[in-house]
């Protein structure tokens, strides 16, 4: 999913979810400061994971995406879709390389009918998983997303927690 990351600003937050992870850290304290960041930051000065994600499509999204465009499943399908390159007989939408393909500078051309996967980035502020267990594209994503970032700083400032000395080089946020 992720095609760009800054390495230690990766091994810093692998390291912080491991921590997470051995001292049980519940999650919910994490969600609430996730959402807080959230309603701060303008997605659409960013569009990172729209330029950077592979996104699935099922019959039902391709479906939505049809009718919003007004022309047939099939011609989005064909238009606008490739096989999964991790599960063929799945779809995802075309990413070009430059981003998602209904990506327009920094806005979404489909926004009201864009795919699940799409609507719960940066997938923060829900799940009942506990951070600590979270997959390791967390860590990948704090260096693309302002809103994992931001949220993670938080939450470390929240846990008293402290990077082991190797890893505190300074390292750059995403822009
Ligand atoms: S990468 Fe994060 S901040 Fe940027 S547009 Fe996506 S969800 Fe918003
Ligand atoms: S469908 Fe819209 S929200 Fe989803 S990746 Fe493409 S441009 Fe972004």
């Amino acid at each position: 999913m992720l095609v760009a990351c800054l390495p230690l600003l990766y091994s810093v937050n692998l390291a912080f979810r491991r921590y997470l992870s051995a001292h049980h850290h519940v999650d919910k304290p994490f969600q609430v400061l996730a959402s807080e960041v959230q309603r701060h930051v303008d997605c659409t000065a960013c569009a990172n994971c729209c330029r950077h994600s592979v996104v699935p499509v099922n019959k039902r999204e391709i479906d939505n995406i049809a009718w919003h465009l007004g022309i047939t499943p099939e011609a989005v399908d064909l238009l606008y879709t490739v096989p999964d390159p991790e599960a063929s007989a799945s779809r995802t939408l075309l990413n070009s390389g430059e981003g998602c393909v209904f990506l327009d500078g920094n806005l979404c051309m489909i926004y009201e009918a864009r795919p699940k996967t799409c609507c719960n980035f940066p997938h923060v502020t829900v799940g009942t998983h506990s951070l600590g267990s979270r997959p390791s594209s967390l860590a990948h994503w704090a260096a693309l997303c302002p809103i994992i970032y931001n949220a993670l700083e938080s939450y470390k400032h929240l846990t008293g927690y402290h990077p082991h000395p190797s890893l505190r080089a300074t390292s750059k946020p995403p822009a």
